[in-house]
């Protein structure tokens, strides 16, 4: 590709990533190109990063590590103090990149940035607060205590859908930490990861005393973020994607004692009950089941309504779902934007074929045509009304098809919330407080995220992120996120003359 930008979203994307002080080079002329969902133009060519160069990229990451591991925590928070700057800053450029890389409504791109912004001043406020234990011993004149130590180099693979959020969720939190980032992004968004590096640069600069390959990029594709998993010098990797993409990278990282984060996919589900307030339900339900393009690991796609309130429910619904605009997403009036690409498009229909196999009702679900020509997918968000909870409805389609089903009991839908490998997020609709405590106590969801009276959409900085079984286990920016990035020693200290032993062991020479 030539210098000059090709197409007009190509222009658009140039104009934003030179606001945003990305050098031409980095994204013309290489081989990897990327691809707007909005239209299927061709954004650019990125370089992908040879197995040289991303081993280069470990190492200096690793010379990094060494010295940045002795800088006090605190001080460490001003370099994520100045990222959140310069992010509040670049927060209308980089939403708008996320726009035309990922395709989201503006408010989802802004958003996300808002995400990152929020994870640092988050990680700045732990950057104080990085507390160890001092401990009861059983042995007169010691003391015990735990320490907090940096872990390293902290490998960080990330997804199309959150392109940049879920670098930030890592990296804020493993530089408070004492850690150096190697960000392996997904191949089908590097733009906004060559844009936010350039935004972490200018971070980098003010605060002056960060060593050089603190902050790594390579782009790639599998391979590459396999070069990262297998790498000894990652101390920890936290990989955000598919559940196959975990099942690959864990039994990798177990091999070699590796610490991982995992999160992975969802199969989030919803209960509406019969005291639900409706109105509230049928907006939670619109935005969890279609928002982002049914594109979010939180997506709604199950959802489980009482046979009570089924009938004044599912067709207003139904109705919602005919209704919704579908189209470009920078076009005013707009919540769904495309699928990512054809691949998507195709594991939603075949879903749908599957599901119409089993005799379930299709509502919804096709291709609209018009908006900008063949090499962009958009679709109607399917609603599928089922019989029996089977099929395509037990496994994540990473699209908007919402599969619908009768209950009668609350045991039942608990059981059908938790009958699925997934364990990510879930939610209840209702206003009996016993029902609601039942759904969130131990004998209720299964999952890591579990509310009440909102979807299983929309997570907040300050909760912990993450979800259990297939979902990796993983947790993310909550309270104590930061210990996933340090390692722990315990430190039994003597100021005795004596030497006690525990457990009352005598071994007198
Ligand atoms: P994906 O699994 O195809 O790719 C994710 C990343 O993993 C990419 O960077 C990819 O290059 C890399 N990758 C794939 N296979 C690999 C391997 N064997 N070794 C090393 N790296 C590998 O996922 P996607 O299509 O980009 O994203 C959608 C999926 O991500 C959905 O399943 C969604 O639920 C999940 N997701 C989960 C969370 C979460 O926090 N739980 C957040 C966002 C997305």
């Amino acid at each position: 590709m030539s210098a000059t930008p090709a197409t007009p979203l190509a222009h658009d994307a140039d104009a934003l990533l030179q606001r945003l002080g990305v050098p031409r080079a980095a994204y013309t002329g290489g081989d990897l190109p990327v691809r707007s969902p909005i239209t299927g133009e061709t954004l650019g060519a990125v370089p992908q990063s040879t197995p040289a160069q991303v081993a280069a990229a470990i190492g200096r990451a690793q010379a990094a590590f060494l010295e940045w591991r002795n800088l006090p925590a605190p001080r460490r928070g001003e370099l994520v103090r100045l990222l959140a700057q310069e992010l509040r800053a670049a927060r209308d450029e980089l939403g708008g990149l996320v726009t035309l890389e990922a395709g989201k409504i503006p408010s989802e791109g802004q958003g996300e940035v808002q995400e990152m912004i929020d994870i640092c001043d988050f990680a700045v406020g732990l950057s104080r607060q990085l507390y160890g234990l001092t401990i009861a011993t059983e042995r007169p004149g010691h003391r015990m205590m735990e320490t907090w130590h940096p872990l390293g180099v902290c490998g960080v693979i990330t997804a199309f859908n959150f392109p940049v959020a879920v670098w930030s969720w890592n990296a804020a939190l493993a530089l408070v930490c004492g850690n150096a980032v190697v960000w392996k992004p997904s191949e089908k968004t590097p733009l906004t990861a060559l844009a936010t590096l350039a935004i972490a640069r200018r971070a980098l600069e003010r605060f002056g005393a960060a060593p050089a390959g603190l902050l790594e990029l390579i782009v790639g594709q599998r391979a590459t973020g396999q070069a990262l998993v297998d790498d000894a010098r990652v101390a920890l990797l936290s990989a955000t994607g598919s559940t196959a993409m975990g099942r690959a990278v864990g039994p990798r990282l177990a091999a070699r004692f590796a610490r991982g984060i995992l999160e992975l996919g969802g199969n989030n589900a919803a209960i509406v009950a019969p005291t639900a307030d409706l109105d509230l339900a049928l907006r939670g339900i619109a935005f969890a089941a279609m928002g982002t393009a049914g594109q979010r690991c939180t997506t709604l796609r199950r959802l489980f309504v009482h046979d009570s309130v089924y009938q004044t429910l599912v067709p207003r619904l139904i109705g919602v779902y005919g209704r919704v605009q579908v189209g470009d997403p920078r076009s005013p009036g707009t919540l769904v934007g495309p699928l990512i690409d054809r691949m998507a498009f195709d594991g939603m229909q075949q879903a749908l074929a599957q599901s119409r196999a089993l005799g379930a009702t299709v509502h919804g679900g096709n291709r609209v045509e018009g908006i900008a020509g063949d090499a962009a997918y958009y679709v109607r968000p399917a609603l599928v009304e089922l019989a029996r909870h089977e099929g395509p409805a037990l496994h994540e389609t990473f699209a908007p098809i919402l599969y619908v089903l009768r209950y009668r009991s609350l045991d039942e839908a608990i059981a059908l919330n938790n009958a699925v490998g997934a364990g990510l997020s879930s939610s209840i609709f209702t206003l009996d407080m016993r029902e609601a405590e039942q759904f969130l106590s131990a004998a209720g969801s299964d999952c890591g995220i579990a509310n009440v009276n909102i979807g299983p959409s929309g997570a907040e900085i300050g909760g912990a992120f993450g979800g259990e079984k297939e979902t990796g286990g993983g947790r993310e920016a909550g309270a104590d996120s930061w210990r996933a990035y340090m390692r722990r020693a315990t430190n039994t200290i003597n100021y005795s003359t004596a030497l006690p032993l525990a457990q009352g062991v005598t071994f007198d020479i």
